[in-house]
């Protein structure tokens, strides 16, 4: 729980799921059975490191079986804690319902700082807790799969990978018991980028609506449109990498940990990720103005908002000085409960962390379905893709200069035109996809029901119908 948050995460998403379940019509027990929390193991184990032994604490928490696997990150925190687990655990289940990927929900987490442990002292450690998870089925191709959180990214998910294979040295579909792999190592193109992604393709589908937008008090298109970001993580960077250099928005300011950069005319953000990655902060990085006092940067003008580091950023304290019309939550819960219905209530739009930042889960079905196929998308189909398109192009050519046209094709269409899709392309396709579907199905939702004031209840309604229904065909 954030200092300043009125309630816990879990409390907050409680509180949410409540909201939407009082707008539907389920029976008593249903209800129930979609809201608590299955399971949660937690482990706490011992690890000889720098001559004693150092016991963690560490926890893998099952929301809902209503599909499975079970799909949820692990995150590396000294924040993390059994409330927290089952809060994200909770969100997964309806966020993978909410962008239609076939999974249950779940979430784990070790309460570390990693900040403080070698490289090699963090793969003892991370080893011996999926050492534990992969003994008990909780990290499993057809039972478990996690994926990278806070903390952890393609390097802890390749050793997870390995270590499950150590113990499960038969098992033809190993590389599918983890996603967010390096790509050498079973992972798939576009992983990476992929939560950043989907905050620039929700956008992007937000602007295509020009009643949602005005609703906003926005218009136009993203172009030009003022950002300010909070978290310069994986996240926080893609979004904004991709927001200024493909959408030609402007990035005012970044907030991180150790303070705030902010410039009104945008700050470069290629400039800003080298100089985070070598300095470990944005204080010192000279070409934007550094306010000491990160907090208060939200509370700037701008035309968008993203909180992507933590949750419980926006509570009460604040909620009432955000003055971003328009709030993507690319973390899960930065806004608590409470400051969610402030922001409502002063008609601030926001686009729920359920579907913002589903980018991450939705690759790594993507991942997971390629690991299962034991093969890399497009390897089948780009060339004879390319072969057809050159048959059209020349043909188009050959007509051409028979009707005695003199012109042919431009050579930057035909090169752009052959060019079959590779993997990466074909990620990016799917992503978007998803990510327009499921927000033309939440705003279906938040428009044609007089009692849903906004985008969060639409989205868990969505989401919880599905889950009810997939129950329902269970015969439960
Ligand atoms: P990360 O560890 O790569 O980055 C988080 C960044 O936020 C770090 O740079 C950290 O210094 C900064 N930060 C932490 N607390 C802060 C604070 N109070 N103020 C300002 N900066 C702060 O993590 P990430 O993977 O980018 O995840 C960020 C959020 O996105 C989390 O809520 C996570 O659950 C959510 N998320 C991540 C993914 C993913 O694919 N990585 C997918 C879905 C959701």
């Amino acid at each position: 729980m954030s200092t300043n948050s009125d309630i816990s995460f879990r409390d907050s998403v409680d509180q949410m799921f409540n909201q939407a379940i009082n707008l539907m019509d389920l029976p008593a027990g249903l209800e129930e059975k979609i809201r608590v929390c299955n399971a949660t193991y937690t482990v706490r184990f011992g690890v000889r490191l720098r001559g004693s032994i150092h016991t963690f604490t560490g926890y893998r928490s099952v929301h809902s079986e209503h599909m499975e696997p079970v799909k949820g990150g692990i995150r590396y925190a000294l924040s993390v804690n059994q409330d927290e687990v089952e809060a994200l655990a909770a969100l997964m289940t309806f966020k993978c319902a909410l962008v239609e990927t076939p999974f249950g929900g779940s979430k784990g987490g070790l309460c570390i700082d990693p900040k403080q442990w070698k490289e090699h002292e963090l793969e003892q450690i991370t080893r011996r807790f999926a050492y534990e998870l992969v003994k008990r089925d909780l990290i499993h191709p057809s039972q478990n799969v996690p994926a990278p959180d806070m903390g952890t990214g393609e390097r802890e998910m390749a050793w997870i990978a390995d270590q499950y294979q150590r113990m499960n040295t038969t098992d033809i579909n190993a590389k599918a018991c983890v996603t967010g792999k390096p790509l050498n190592a079973g992972g798939i193109e576009g992983r990476v980028e992929a939560t950043g992604r989907g905050i620039q393709y929700a956008l992007r589908e937000f602007f295509r609506h020009p009643e949602d937008v005005s609703l906003a008090k926005l218009e136009g298109t993203l172009d030009g449109k003022k950002i300010i970001v909070q978290g310069f993580g994986n996240v926080g960077f893609h979004a904004a990498n991709f927001l200024s250099n493909e959408d030609n928005a402007k990035i005012i300011a970044v907030i991180e940990h150790d303070g705030a950069v902010v410039d009104a005319e945008g700050i470069n953000i290629e400039n800003l990720s080298k100089f985070v990655k070598k300095h470990g902060g944005v204080r010192g990085f000279k070409d934007a103005a550094f306010v000491e006092k990160a907090e208060s940067v939200l509370e700037l003008e701008c035309d968008i908002l993203i909180p992507a580091a933590t949750e419980g950023v926006i509570h009460p304290g604040n909620a009432q000085k955000i003055k971003a019309p328009l709030i993507i939550e690319a973390a899960n819960g930065p806004i608590t409960a409470k400051a969610d219905a402030i922001l409502q209530k002063r008609g601030t739009v926001i686009i729920p962390d359920m579907y913002a930042n589903a980018g991450g889960v939705t690759v790594s079905y993507f991942e997971w379905v390629k690991n299962l196929s034991h093969i890399r998308f497009g390897r089948m189909q780009r060339r004879q893709e390319e072969a057809r398109h050159q048959l059209l192009a020349d043909e188009i050519n050959r007509l051409m200069r028979a009707s005695g046209i003199k012109e042919q094709l431009s050579s930057s269409f035909t090169e752009a035109y052959l060019k079959g899709a590779g993997e990466l392309e074909l990620v990016r396709s799917g992503l978007d996809d998803s990510m327009r579907t499921a927000y033309q199905f939440m705003r279906e939702t938040w428009h044609s029901r007089s009692d849903v004031k906004d985008l969060r209840t639409a989205a868990y309604l969505v989401a919880i119908e599905r889950v009810a229904d997939s129950y329902r065909t269970k015969g439960l």
